[in-house]
C-alpha cells in the first residue's frame, strides 16, 4: 500500500510545468512551480509545516495548545491543517476588509476567526496586530507562529523548495524568479540555489509597484500576498540580484493568460512573477532554464481579478476574452 500517514505529509514536493503559450518569442525553457499541488493549496504549507514542528521541538506548543495568528490567507490554511492533525486550537485574527471567503475557509477547518477593524492604527487595542498579542498573552498555551519574523519560514523554503527545483532540473537551472510578501520563498530557495550553484543561478524577485522592496514610492496595490510596507526579518534583501517592480494591470492580465492559455488557474502574485519571469527570459539562449513559482491556486480570487466586472470597477482592461459575452437569442 502507498499512502501518507497524514495530510502534512503531502506537503512540498510540487512539480514543475513548462510554460509553452505565454512564452511566444522566448527561446529559454521557462517552467513554473505549481505551489498550488501542496494539500492546502499554497507554498505556505511549507512554512506552516516547519514552523509547527520546530514549536513542538522547542518546547513552544504542546499537548492542549493553542496556534495565535494574525492571517487572513494561505497562512491560516497551512497551520490550519498541520495543527487539526495534532489536535491544537487555532485562533485566527483577521482585518475587517478580508472577511469573507477567506474567513470561511478558515473556519471550515474548525479554526476560531477574531475580526479586527481594518481603519486603526497599528498601536491601537483594536488593531489586527493587538488583538493577535493579546490573545497570545490571556490563551494559556499559545503560540504565536509570527511569520513575519520566524527563521523556519526561510528554513523550510532553503531545506525543500530549493533542493527540489535543483533536483527536477538537473542543475540546469539559471535563474529562479518568485514574488516577495515575508520575503520567505525568496530567501530560503535563492539562498539555497546560490549556495549549491556557487552563485551561478541567477535569483529574481517580484514586487508590486507601490511596495517597498523594488524602491519607489509607497502605496497601495490590489494583488494579494506579495509586497510589503515595512522590511520584514523573514527577508534577507541581500539574497536577490535582482527585484523587478510590476504594476498590478500587468499582473492581473498575465494572471487570466495563465488559465486562459496555460490551463494555471492561479493567484494574482503568480501572474506577476510571471510577468519578472518573461522579461527575464526574453533575450536569454536556449539552453538557460527559468523556474518561477506560482504561490497559490485562483478560486480564491474568482470574485476579484478574474471577474470581468470587477476588473471595469478597477480601471483594468479586460481586453478580449473567449464567449466573455454570449447575446442570448430568443
Ligand atoms: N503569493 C501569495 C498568494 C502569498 O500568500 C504569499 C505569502 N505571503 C506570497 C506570494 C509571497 O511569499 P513569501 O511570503 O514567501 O515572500
Amino acid at each position: 500500500m502507498r499512502y501518507a500517514q497524514s495530510v502534512a505529509d503531502l506537503v512540498g514536493d510540487t512539480p514543475l510545468v513548462q510554460l509553452t503559450r505565454v512564452t511566444d518569442g522566448i527561446a529559454a525553457t521557462v517552467l513554473a512551480k505549481v505551489e498550488y499541488f501542496n494539500p492546502g493549496g499554497s507554498a505556505k504549507d511549507r512554512i506552516a509545516r516547519r514552523i509547527i514542528d520546530a514549536a513542538e521541538r522547542d518546547g513552544l506548543l504542546g499537548p492542549g495548545g493553542t496556534i495565535v495568528e494574525p492571517t487572513s490567507g494561505n497562512t491560516g490554511v497551512g497551520l490550519a491543517l498541520v495543527a487539526v492533525q495534532r489536535g491544537y486550537r487555532m485562533v485566527f485574527v483577521v482585518p475587517d476588509k478580508f472577511a469573507g471567503a477567506k474567513v470561511d475557509v478558515l473556519k471550515a477547518y474548525g479554526a476560531e476567526v477574531v475580526v479586527t477593524e481594518t481603519s486603526v492604527p497599528p498601536e491601537d487595542p483594536r488593531s489586527y496586530y493587538s488583538v493577535a498579542d493579546r490573545l497570545v498573552r490571556e490563551i494559556p498555551g499559545a503560540f504565536k507562529p509570527n511569520q513575519f519574523a520566524n527563521s523556519n519560514g526561510p528554513l523550510s523554503h532553503y531545506e525543500t523548495t530549493g533542493p527540489e527545483i535543483w533536483r527536477d532540473t538537473d542543475g540546469r537551472v539559471t535563474h529562479f524568479v518568485a514574488g516577495i510578501g515575508t520575503g520567505g520563498t525568496i530567501t530560503g530557495t535563492g539562498r539555497f540555489l546560490h549556495e549549491v550553484s556557487n552563485s551561478a543561478v541567477r535569483v529574481v524577485g517580484a514586487d508590486p509597484e507601490g511596495s517597498i522592496y523594488s524602491g519607489g514610492p509607497l502605496h497601495g496595490y490590489l494583488v494579494e500576498g506579495v509586497g510589503e510596507d515595512f522590511w520584514p526579518e523573514s527577508y534577507d534583501p541581500s539574497v536577490p540580484d535582482e527585484i523587478h517592480r510590476i504594476p498590478d494591470a500587468e499582473s492581473f492580465e498575465m494572471t487570466r493568460r495563465l488559465a486562459r492559455e496555460e490551463g494555471l488557474l492561479v493567484g494574482g502574485s503568480s501572474g506577476m512573477a510571471v510577468v519578472a519571469a518573461l522579461r527575464t527570459a526574453r533575450g536569454l539562449p536556449a539552453d538557460a532554464v527559468v523556474v518561477v513559482l506560482l504561490p497559490d491556486h485562483g478560486r480564491g480570487y474568482l470574485n476579484r481579478f478574474y471577474d470581468d466586472d470587477w476588473m471595469r470597477d478597477h480601471g483594468f482592461d479586460v481586453g478580449p476574452g473567449p464567449a466573455a459575452s454570449v447575446t442570448p437569442t430568443e
